[in-house]
């Protein structure tokens, strides 16, 4: 006999995200960002990804899925794209094109990756995203304007996120007013089930569903579908037949106890009136990180494990400082450049370079810097980790720049960025990290005898 009598629903969200690891750039291209020279993307595919959408997962989980890791299932995984970009339209979470804590970019540099991923979306899925997953769930009001603006209606978050005084706020939509005069919505998942889907064992679905899910579903009124959202390679490349452990828990344990599976973008028909709050958001805050200001991005954080993360506010502020001085040429040189990088943002970054157009290297460098600041980098303790990925951008877009003949400016700008890093030392090995990335931070002289075939 079911446990429900009256339908329950549960709303499970992945997050697939891997970092562009390789340039596109063909001066770039040789460049290596993992220590050991492994193709993480490929593995965690292979372990994870792939594993998951042909087993038919996203037919029953709620999802994200990264544009730049989209655009490597094309190489990787060519057979199951059709069934990702279906899942995709049925129950695919908004997601901007980088992965860069968006609360520290401009209005600006805003539009430009929620609109270029809105708009890949709607390309793939033949339909706009309605929900979307910030990176790291970081947030400040002017990304939800911004958001509100490419007519998504709200974002997951963590409860922790949202300022209901008094308030149990886990599973349930919070109504917020927008300075634009319009509401948008915050949905905080189930902290404490999202928490152990990330990293309790993996064996046993009846009884995670019974010890984690259950009791947490019993609480709420029968209109509130629980939420739990994780990352995608948690099942399989984290856990070991991880996946199946999914499959079972979302086609059988639930199912049999009276859950149904429901997908975020049906949410709305579910939902009764009383079922929305309403509070505000805390500002700069994200789901990985409790210690408010989006510290562990920007400097010393409890999060580092003991380890000196100071280096991070040199290391974020190098990467900023390049973006910013590449926004201020680029608006000097490119009409409306905004609108094009929305437009063509994925061409755009894969650019290889080389001498055509000054406004495709402009833009291709301004893509490229934008991708200098993906959050990868100083979300571990170590800056060897995955520094090396953002140095690659950062390599990338001063070459963009030189091809479109702006050499001063690019070695104006490494100087800035080496400048930056001689000030920060990786906790692990005492190192400067200017000199760590020696390697990535250079710029060669170009042969200037052109070779004719
Ligand atoms: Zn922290």
């Amino acid at each position: 006999m079911a446990r429900y009598n009256q339908e329950r629903f549960m709303i499970l969200g992945e997050h697939f995200y891997q970092p562009p690891r390789k340039g596109a750039h063909e001066r770039v291209k040789s460049i290596q960002t993992d220590p050991y020279g492994v193709d993480w993307n490929r593995v965690i595919a292979g372990e994870s990804y792939v594993p998951q959408i042909q087993a038919g997962l996203l037919e029953l989980s709620s999802f994200d899925f990264f544009a730049t890791m989209r655009k490597e299932m094309e190489n990787i995984s060519p057979e199951s794209l059709p069934d990702l970009e279906s899942a995709l339209k049925e129950r695919g979470v908004g997601d901007p094109y980088l992965h860069v804590l968006l609360p520290d970019l401009s209005y600006g540099d805003k539009q430009i990756l929620i609109g270029a991923g809105a708009k890949l979306f709607a390309e793939q899925a033949g339909q706009l995203p309605q929900w979307f997953w910030a990176p790291e769930t970081a947030l400040d009001m002017e990304t939800l304007e911004v958001l509100s603006e490419f007519g998504y209606i709200g974002v997951i978050c963590a409860p922790e996120q949202i300022d209901v005084p008094n308030k149990e706020i886990d599973d349930r939509p919070v109504k917020i007013p927008l300075p634009n005069g319009k509401q948008f919505l915050l949905l905080a998942f189930d902290r404490p089930v999202s928490s152990a889907l990330a990293h309790h064992k993996k064996e046993n679905a009846n009884q995670f569903a019974d010890e984690v899910i259950f009791p947490r579903l019993d609480n709420l009124p029968a209109t509130l579908p629980m939420i739990a959202f994780t990352d995608g390679e948690t099942f399989g490349h984290h856990f070991k037949f991880g996946d199946m452990f999914l499959r079972y828990l979302m086609e059988t344990a639930l199912p049999e106890a009276g859950v149904a599976m429901l997908g975020i973008n049906e949410a709305m028909s579910v939902w009764g009136e009383g079922d929305f709050l309403e509070g505000n958001l805390r500002e700069r805050t994200a789901w990985s990180c409790p210690h408010g200001d989006l510290i562990r991005w920007h400097g010393a954080c409890p999060c580092d494990a003991g380890f000196n993360g100071s280096w991070k506010a040199n290391f974020s502020s190098a990467v900023s400082q390049l973006n910013e001085v590449m926004t201020r040429i680029i608006s000097m040189e490119v009409d409306d450049y905004n609108s094009k990088l929305i437009d063509d943002f994925e061409h755009i970054f894969m650019y290889q370079g080389g001498s055509s157009d000054p406004e495709t290297s402009l833009l291709a460098a301004k893509a490229s810097a934008m991708a200098a600041m993906i959050s990868c980098g100083t979300f571990f303790d170590s800056p060897g980790t995955s520094g090396r990925i953002n140095m690659l951008f950062v390599r990338q877009a001063l070459e963009h720049l030189r091809d479109a003949g702006l050499t001063v400016e690019a070695n104006e700008m490494l100087q800035t960025v080496k400048n930056e890093l001689h000030n920060a030392i990786n906790p692990h090995t005492g190192e400067y990290l200017d000199e760590m990335f020696a390697d990535i931070l250079q710029l060669p002289e170009i042969s200037t005898s052109v070779i004719d075939e």
